[in-house]
């Protein structure tokens, strides 16, 4: 196997286990080089990771951290892409032939689209593209002959566990969420949580918008829409439940009552390896399941009134069209404030409440129109900060 990988957000949680991936790919015959990296603002990782792995370019999409690089360092030969227009143009390129999409939020649409029009192999990490364009994209890959397989480990599962069957045996999918931190607390309790409480994982390591949004339950919530676009699915095919293990990282049903799942410690190189090297297996020296020892695995429903933002997500698919759009601008906005402790974490839903009711869906639904009300939610969201802030 022979990829040109570009990596989108490479100094990010994703894009560092992918460069360790694909480190133990070429150690194993494999050969997958890569031509392009890049980062928002963490310029000192990235020049790292350029003297480790000599990629023909980067974007550094923070303008000033751009300047910041250009002055801090000196690589030969290495062709600088500046700002939100540098990664536009970038994924524009003909020479990389499997882009890793792992830019956090909607700013990860646009250019993964560019890279599905230039017929590429995507690695999708970036849940947002799915979540807010997801019939768009679904008929670009079609119409391109581009692939899309997802790194996201729930729906990776499912795609490992659908391997060789037919959809139409399919009777839904169980997407496992471990409840994040806050699993055991009240309602009541989640009003006192802090930034610090929230961030504090107990299964995986990822970044901080990721994070905030397993402690709301969010990301279960933006994990069903992608799903639905992803498999193809109704609605009411997809479900939800808590395994605080983490170990099985999701599930599908068949028609006869038959469960597939899918296992393996929580790690992150896993689901990455196989969206690189799908339809094969490579051998690998990361952690391994241990049956030797005793482990239970358990099971629970979700609690939809103490994670209102897991609810919320459901009824935005529901509704369909622009909401999930407007769901995710609220939700980007909703969490920056938190982290800045500018509202408390009971807030974050009831943002999202006020944004989705206050929207009337009027529009056809184009990519034009997503980064529009994207823009808009997010827009009218920061006008109003004042009235959020304590
Ligand atoms: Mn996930």
């Amino acid at each position: 196997m022979t990829e040109k990988v570009c990596i989108f957000g490479s100094t990010g949680s994703i894009g560092c286990n992918s460069l360790e991936v694909i480190d133990n790919l070429n150690n194993n015959g494999l050969d997958f080089s890569v031509s392009y990296l890049t980062t928002n603002t963490s310029i000192d990782l990235l020049a790292e990771q350029i003297k480790k792995y000599s990629p023909k370019g980067i974007a550094i999409t923070d303008e000033l951290s751009c300047d910041q690089f250009v002055s801090r360092y000196k690589f030969n030969d290495l062709e600088i892409f500046k700002g939100r227009k540098g990664i536009l143009e970038l994924s524009k390129r003909d020479d990389f032939s499997l882009l890793i999409s792992s830019l956090v939020g909607i700013a990860g649409l646009e250019p993964t689209v560019n890279a599905i029009k230039k017929d590429r192999r995507i690695a999708l990490a970036n849940k947002e593209t799915l979540v807010v364009a997801g019939e768009l994209v679904n008929d670009l890959v079609k119409k391109n002959s581009s692939t899309l397989i997802p790194i996201d480990s729930e729906h990776s599962a499912i795609f490992q566990c659908l391997t060789g069957e037919k959809m139409s045996n399919v009777s839904g999918i169980i997407l496992t969420a471990s409840g994040g931190p806050f699993l055991n607390k009240s309602l009541d309790e989640l009003n006192y949580v802090t930034v610090n409480d929230a961030l504090a994982h107990p299964n995986w390591s990822m970044g901080k918008k990721i994070t905030i949004d397993s402690a709301t339950m969010m990301n279960k919530g933006l994990e069903i829409i992608e799903a639905k676009w992803l498999f193809n699915l109704a609605p009411s095919q997809i479900s939800v439940v808590i395994h605080k293990q983490s170990i099985i990282h999701s599930m599908v049903e068949f028609i006869d009552g038959s469960v597939i799942a899918q296992l393996g410690i929580p790690d992150m190189k896993l689901p990455i390896q196989y969206a690189l090297t799908y339809p094969h297996r490579v051998i690998n020296d990361f952690p391994k399941m241990n049956f030797n020892s005793p482990l239970t695995l358990t099971f629970e429903p979700p609690d939809y009134e103490k994670f209102k933002c897991l609810k919320l997500a459901i009824d935005a698919l529901n509704s369909g069209g622009i909401y999930p759009t407007v769901l995710n601008a609220a939700n980007e906005i909703a969490v920056e404030l938190f982290l800045n402790e500018a509202i408390s974490f009971n807030e974050i839903p009831e943002i999202l409440e006020l944004t989705l009711n206050n929207f009337n869906d009027d529009q056809e639904l184009s990519l034009d129109n997503i980064m529009n009300t994207d823009k808009s939610v997010r827009r009218k969201l920061k006008e109003n900060q004042k009235f959020y802030s304590k």
